[in-house]
């Protein structure tokens, strides 16, 4: 299995606080997760990194690394802790997506063929690649057990 270990930019680390959010757990939460879909017999770890964009509206990941970047306010409508959690989380697991994608499976990044402008405008470009669909059937598939985990472990460590 891969024990994942998530690392905070400097600047992450009082968002998290402030959004009380238990990394410990998530770490549990996600390499369990992972060891269901991706059972491998040897272990090893993998540092992850996450860094929160304040200001800005989408969350991204860039091929061929290690670093996960979610936005400060994954749904501006949330009004509950509950929520926002959930947002943040659906967030995370899309971009998690990506990362197996490039990491895991070996995509290469030109398989995404759309920029910046179709992202913003939420183009067919952008919105119908097959990655960017993975991405979100896998947030949507995997979300509630993902947080199912988060909050047992969150319990007990
Ligand atoms: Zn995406």
């Amino acid at each position: 299995m891969i024990v994942f270990k998530l690392k905070l930019t400097p600047n992450s680390i009082p968002w998290f606080e402030e959004n009380k959010i238990d990394l410990y757990a998530m770490e549990a939460a996600l390499s369990l997760l992972f060891a269901e879909l991706e059972p491998t017999t040897h272990t090893k770890s993998k540092i992850l990194t996450l860094q929160i964009k304040y200001g800005s509206d989408e969350s991204f990941y860039t091929f061929t690394t290690d670093k996960i970047c979610i936005c400060d306010e994954p749904d501006s409508k949330a009004k509950s802790r509950r929520k926002k959690c959930l947002a943040f989380f659906d967030h995370f697991l899309h971009e998690f997506r990506h990362w197996m994608q490039s990491r895991v499976y070996k995509i290469s990044a030109n398989k995404l063929t759309y920029d910046k402008d179709d992202v913003k405008h939420n183009t067919n470009a952008y919105f119908r690649n097959e990655y960017e669909v993975d991405a979100r059937q896998f947030a949507r598939t995997h979300l509630t057990k993902f947080t199912k985990y988060y909050r047992y472990f969150s319990k007990i460590i």
